[in-house]
Parts: C-alpha cells; sequence; structure tokens
C-alpha cells in the first residue's frame, strides 16, 4: 500500500471563495452538513445500481447498500461509510478540489459579504460535501472505485481553506468513508443521541438504510478498522436508524408534510422548504410515479440557459440520472422533483429520451400537472402564490411562445399590474381583469412601458380613466414580446392602447362618435399643417381620441414593432426595422387652439417640434436632436421671461 508519496495540492481558486464561505456564513443551520454527506453516500449507492446493470461483477463484493455512521465522542470523530461507486483518483481531484457547476464564478460575484443574506444564497447554489468543513477542522477521504484493485484506493485530506494533499492507500471495500475530525465546539456531532435525531430528520426518505450503533452497546472504535469488522458483528452492533424506502413509493397519505420538506432539500440541496408539491402515481397505459416540488425562491442560475435543469429520473426505482430535462419544458425549468418509470428501459440515454414518444407522452403529462398544482396555490393562496410569481413570474412567461397547447393555463397563471392594482406590483390575474370588464367592454386593454409608473402616467390612459376603464400597466422587458405570442383570453381580444386607431367598441356611444367625425373635420387643414413641419419623421399625423389632459401623443402602427421591443433589440444589438410613428394630436387642448392660430412659421415650427418631442418623452423614447429640442424649447421660454 500507500506506494506514492503523499503529494498537497492547492484546491481551485472557485473551491477556497466557496470553502471559506460556507465556514463562515452557515453557522445557524450547521447539522446540514449530515444531511449533504448521506444524500451523496446515497447517490454513490444509486450510481452503483446504475453501473451494475451493465457489470454485474460490481455488486459481488459489496453487500446490500448502506450507509454506516460511526463515531467516538472521546476523539471527537465522526465517520461516515458507504459502499457505493467510490472514486477514482483523478475522480477524487475534479469532485473535491475544484466546482464543476456551470455558472459558479457568476454565483460568487453575487455574494454581497453579508453574512445572512450569503448564506441563503449559498443555499441556493448547493454546498455538497465542503460542508463538513462547517463542523470538521479536518477531513479525510478514503475512497475506492468499485471494480479496482484493493491496494488501488485515495485517501485525500485537507484541513480546509487552503489546500489538500492525496496518498496511494489500500481500502477493504469499494465505496467512500468520510472522516471528521470535529472542531471541539461541535462535539455534540459525536454524540450518539444528537446524531440519530438527525439522521431521522434528514434520512428517513432516503431509500438505502443508514446504519448506527446500537445505543446501549457503548462506542465501539470509529474510523481506520472500522470495516475490519466482520459481518456478525455488525449485525449485532448496528441498526438502522431510518425509514429507508424511497419516499415517493409510499403511499401520499403515510408521508408527512416535513418528510416532502426533507426529500425535496435532498434532491435539490436547496436550504428552504419548497412552496408547494405533487405526488402522484399513474397507472395504465403508461406507469410512473412523479414528485414535482416549486422551490419558494428562484436558483442563482435560473436564467443561465445552459444550466442543469429537469427531474432526477428512476426506473422501476433504479436511479439513472439527474437533471432529467425532457420532462418538462424550459418555462418550468425551476420545477425540481423526481419521475419514476416503469415503461423506460433501463439502458435509457439522454439520447434516447429527446427521441422516445414514451417520453413525449409523459411530458404533456407532467406539464399538465405542474400547472394545475400552480393553478391550485393560485386560487387557494394568494399571497404564497405572489411570492411565487415575483420568483419565477418571468419563466412562466415564455411559456405561451414555448408551449401553444396549454396557452390557456398558462395565461389564467399570468400577473400583472393594472390601473387597478395599488402599486407597481404584479398582482393581477386576467380572471381578475375580465370579471370587472365593463358591461360593453370586449377587448382586454394592455399598455407596454418602462415602469408601471410610466405606464399609469402616459398619455395614452387619459380616455381609459375618463371612461373608468381598467388597463393592464405592461413593465417587464418580456411582456411585448409575450403579447405577441397571446391573442385572447377567455374570448377576448388583447389591444395594445398605443397601437392603431383607438376604437373603444361598443364603449363609444353614437354621440362620442359624432364630436370624433366633427372634429377630425374641423382640424383637416391644423392636421395637414403640421404633416408638412413634420416631414418624414411621421408615418401619419391625425386628431386623437385618446386624449383628454395632453396635447398629443404617439402611436404605433398595427403591425409595426412596438417601442419597447424595439428598445430592447437595439439594446442587443440587433438590427431593428425602420419604422415610424404616428403623431396624434389633441386640438381641444389650449396649446393645439392657439398653435391653430400661430400665423408665424418658425414659431409654428418650434411648437409643433416640441409637441412631438414631449409625445415620445412620455413614451420613454428619446429625443432625435436634444440640443435642437433645448434650442427651441429655450426660445419660447425667453418669450415668457421678456
Ligand atoms: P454534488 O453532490 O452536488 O455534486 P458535492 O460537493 O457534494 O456536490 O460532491 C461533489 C462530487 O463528489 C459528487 O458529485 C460525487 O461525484 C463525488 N462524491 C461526493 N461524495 C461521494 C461519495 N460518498 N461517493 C462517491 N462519490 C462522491
Amino acid at each position: 500500500m500507500a506506494a506514492k508519496k503523499a503529494e498537497t495540492r492547492g484546491f481551485e481558486t472557485e473551491a477556497k471563495q466557496l470553502l471559506h464561505l460556507m465556514i463562515h456564513s452557515l453557522y445557524s443551520n450547521k447539522e446540514i452538513f449530515l444531511r449533504e454527506l448521506i444524500s451523496n453516500a446515497s447517490d454513490a449507492a444509486d450510481k452503483l445500481r446504475f453501473a451494475a446493470l451493465s457489470q454485474p461483477e460490481l455488486l459481488e463484493s459489496g453487500g446490500d447498500p448502506k450507509v454506516q455512521i460511526d463515531f467516538d465522542s472521546e476523539k471527537n470523530i465522526l465517520v461516515i461509510s458507504d459502499n457505493g461507486i467510490g472514486m477514482t483518483r483523478d475522480e477524487v481531484i475534479t469532485n473535491l478540489g475544484t466546482i464543476a457547476k456551470s455558472g459558479t464564478a457568476q454565483f460568487l460575484e453575487t455574494l454581497t459579504g453579508d453574512q445572512k443574506k450569503d448564506s441563503q444564497l449559498i443555499g441556493q447554489f448547493g454546498v455538497g460535501f465542503y460542508s463538513a468543513f462547517i463542523v470538521a477542522d479536518k477531513v479525510e477521504v478514503r475512497t475506492r472505485k468499485a471494480g479496482t484493485p484493493e491496494d488501488e484506493a485515495t485517501l485525500w485530506m485537507s484541513e480546509g481553506e487552503a489546500d489538500y494533499s492525496l496518498e496511494a492507500t489500500a481500502k477493504a471495500t469499494s465505496g467512500t468513508e468520510i472522516t471528521l475530525h470535529l472542531k471541539t465546539e461541535e462535539k455534540e456531532y459525536a454524540e450518539s443521541y444528537r446524531l440519530r435525531s438527525i439522521v431521522k430528520k434528514y434520512a428517513d426518505h432516503i431509500s438505502i438504510p443508514v446504519f448506527m450503533q446500537k445505543e446501549d452497546m457503548g462506542s465501539p472504535d470509529a474510523g481506520e478498522d472500522s470495516e475490519d469488522k466482520s459481518d456478525e458483528e455488525k449485525a449485532v452492533e448496528y441498526e438502522a436508524v431510518n425509514e429507508a424506502k424511497a419516499l415517493w413509493t409510499r403511499p401520499r397519505k403515510d408521508v408527512k408534510a416535513d418528510e416532502y420538506k426533507e426529500f425535496y432539500k435532498s434532491v435539490s440541496h436547496d436550504f428552504e422548504d419548497p412552496l408547494e408539491w405533487s405526488h402522484n402515481k399513474v397507472e395504465g397505459k403508461l406507469e410512473y410515479t412523479s414528485l414535482l416540488y416549486v422551490p419558494a425562491r428562484a436558483p442563482y442560475d435560473l436564467w443561465n440557459r445552459d444550466s442543469a435543469r429537469g427531474l432526477k429520473l428512476y426506473v422501476q426505482r433504479i436511479f439513472i440520472m439527474d437533471d432529467a430535462e425532457q420532462f418538462l419544458p424550459l418555462y418550468l425549468r425551476f420545477m425540481k422533483g423526481i419521475v419514476d418509470s416503469n415503461d423506460i428501459s433501463l439502458n435509457v440515454s439522454r439520447e434516447i429520451l429527446q427521441k422516445d414518444p414514451v417520453i413525449d407522452s409523459m411530458r404533456s403529462a407532467l406539464t399538465k400537472r405542474a400547472l394545475d398544482m400552480l393553478e391550485k396555490m393560485r386560487k387557494k393562496d394568494k399571497e404564497k402564490y405572489l411570492g411565487f410569481w415575483n420568483e419565477f413570474g418571468q419563466a412562466l412567461k415564455e411559456g405561451p411562445a414555448e408551449d401553444f397547447a396549454n396557452k390557456d393555463k398558462i395565461a389564467k397563471l399570468l400577473q400583472f399590474t393594472t390601473t387597478h392594482s395599488e402599486s407597481g406590483a404584479q398582482d393581477q390575474g386576467l380572471e381578475d381583469y375580465v370579471s370587472r370588464m365593463k358591461e360593453d367592454q370586449e377587448k382586454i386593454y394592455y399598455i407596454v412601458a418602462e415602469s408601471a409608473k410610466a405606464g399609469r402616467n402616459s398619455p395614452h390612459l387619459e380616455i381609459f380613466r375618463k371612461k373608468g376603464i381598467e388597463v393592464i400597466l405592461m413593465h417587464d422587458r418580456i411582456d411585448e414580446w409575450l403579447m405577441s405570442h397571446l391573442q385572447n383570453f377567455d374570448g377576448h381580444q388583447f389591444q395594445d392602447i398605443s397601437r392603431g386607431e383607438l376604437n373603444l367598441g361598443k364603449l363609444e356611444d353614437e354621440e362620442d362618435k359624432e364630436v370624433q367625425e366633427k372634429t377630425e373635420k374641423e382640424f383637416v387643414k391644423l392636421v395637414e399643417r403640421i404633416k408638412e413641419n413634420l416631414g418624414d419623421k411621421v408615418k401619419e399625423v391625425r386628431v386623437t381620441h385618446r386624449l383628454t389632459d395632453s396635447p398629443a401623443c404617439l402611436a404605433v402602427d398595427d403591425n409595426d414593432m412596438g417601442m419597447q421591443m424595439r428598445k430592447i433589440m437595439e439594446a442587443s444589438g440587433q438590427a431593428v426595422p425602420e419604422t415610424k410613428p404616428i403623431f396624434e394630436i389633441n386640438p381641444a387642448h389650449p396649446l393645439l387652439v392657439k398653435l391653430d392660430k400661430e400665423a408665424d412659421e418658425d414659431r409654428f415650427g418650434d411648437i409643433v417640434s416640441i409637441l412631438f418631442g414631449q409625445a415620445g418623452l412620455a413614451d420613454g423614447v428619446q429625443l432625435e436632436d436634444p440640443a435642437d429640442f433645448s434650442k427651441r424649447l429655450n426660445k419660447l421660454l425667453l418669450e415668457l421671461v421678456d
């Protein structure tokens, strides 16, 4: 054994940073290290079972999968061992010396230095193996990969923070044994009672047994020689402390809420409880069990397109793969959970999953299940739902474009700020809107603006305010794009109020229409004069029906790109087709009345330019020539001062 000398290596920078953070920010929830280590051991057992599908000899020596916990309260040592897949020396280096998660660097940048906030963030990131250093000042990992010779085991050792050492060693059984040399102040984790209660709490749902020595047997020496004990001795001294039954295989009525929550944490590596879950067994043409969770908080990498997503896939209770993304659409990428199928081959690969029609049917059923779960939450507990919406609403807004079949279901889930909302919060659903529609109202009116406030104050809203018609104030970047995929809801067409000619349908009475026609005729000349003045800056000039208080506004032609979309595309450097706005004037406004009488062409031009610029500013559009705008404005101001 120990053919090679120990070699010392530095942790990768990111690993070092994460380690440091872990040790310093997770002080309030230290015991989770045990959950993480047991969960790794259970994953290792899963992986071995999977590998043994094609290499059955791997299972020959190890016995039934299990985790064993030993401790020595005098030496302050805790040992967690498993007979799972184990690691080769190279795997130890990559798995324990580097952080392979995508987006780690960005994640580290989001940390604030505020311990409380950071500990929450790090919870979302998932702490894993390194959490051992929360309670230990020295950690040893002895591991041998299943199928490799006894003397090809590896001993990894580290005191945290800076570096680790590697040494070749021998190990009688394959699998991994992790020895924690506990910090003096963490003694409690080498005490039977404390350990048992943690294992109960975190490992009841783990599908393999976690063994601990029987309580009345005293504390045998832990560590180095623990695996030298004979099986017989173990059978006498050890007992399983958890239920060791895969949680999803138990009937729903037998699983307590706390167990669902703990299971979620081990599946998702999240620290917080989930918001909601749905556990279902499907029988019939297809047979599978699914357990879907809605997390409480968006992960740090929700917007990273390459980040891992999807469910944990089991086939007949055998773990097959993590992050099986084929079971849910991208817009539901925040969902966590497992699916266990009886209809998929054990040899399934990611490539096969992509083509299998069985997966397609499961995917549509699971999507429906997930949407129904959200709908139920929305109906039952609006406040909770709005909490969900704040975290994941933006992702859900991708839904109508991605998932045509479920467009109506998704539309029901959308939340917006409307003129009915008291603040700028997105707290109104489309059903809420429809329930408040005016008797003769046929369409659902919305405006897309830079912010809810800008939307609320837009001149386009004036006529709606006057008539008491509710308008949706859309202000997310994605909204204009979303609306290009949603044509109607509950039989009502959507109408962007800054687009096209305003037509309020039955909401306008005959009298309104007559007045409109009359003013249009009356101001034909003024309209012509303005059009000449603005030239090719505008597509059209016309008398408005939208305004009551403002002198003028801009409208977008029906088929032209909206202003928000234009801004987003420009910002991302894409070519944007050139479009011109329609300039609408309100001849009832005193400024327009004066303008109509203005004989001085220069002065007329100044006022028109300023009105046109202002109308753009109200829509959040930048002035084309700010210097010219200011010059003209100052010229008029000067007259005032004179
Ligand atoms: P995660 O489990 O989220 O991948 P960890 O930091 O907990 O992150 O572990 C990193 C990797 O180390 C695991 O993905 C796994 O490959 C390996 N590993 C950890 N513990 C064990 C174990 N007991 N047996 C085998 N491999 C392990």
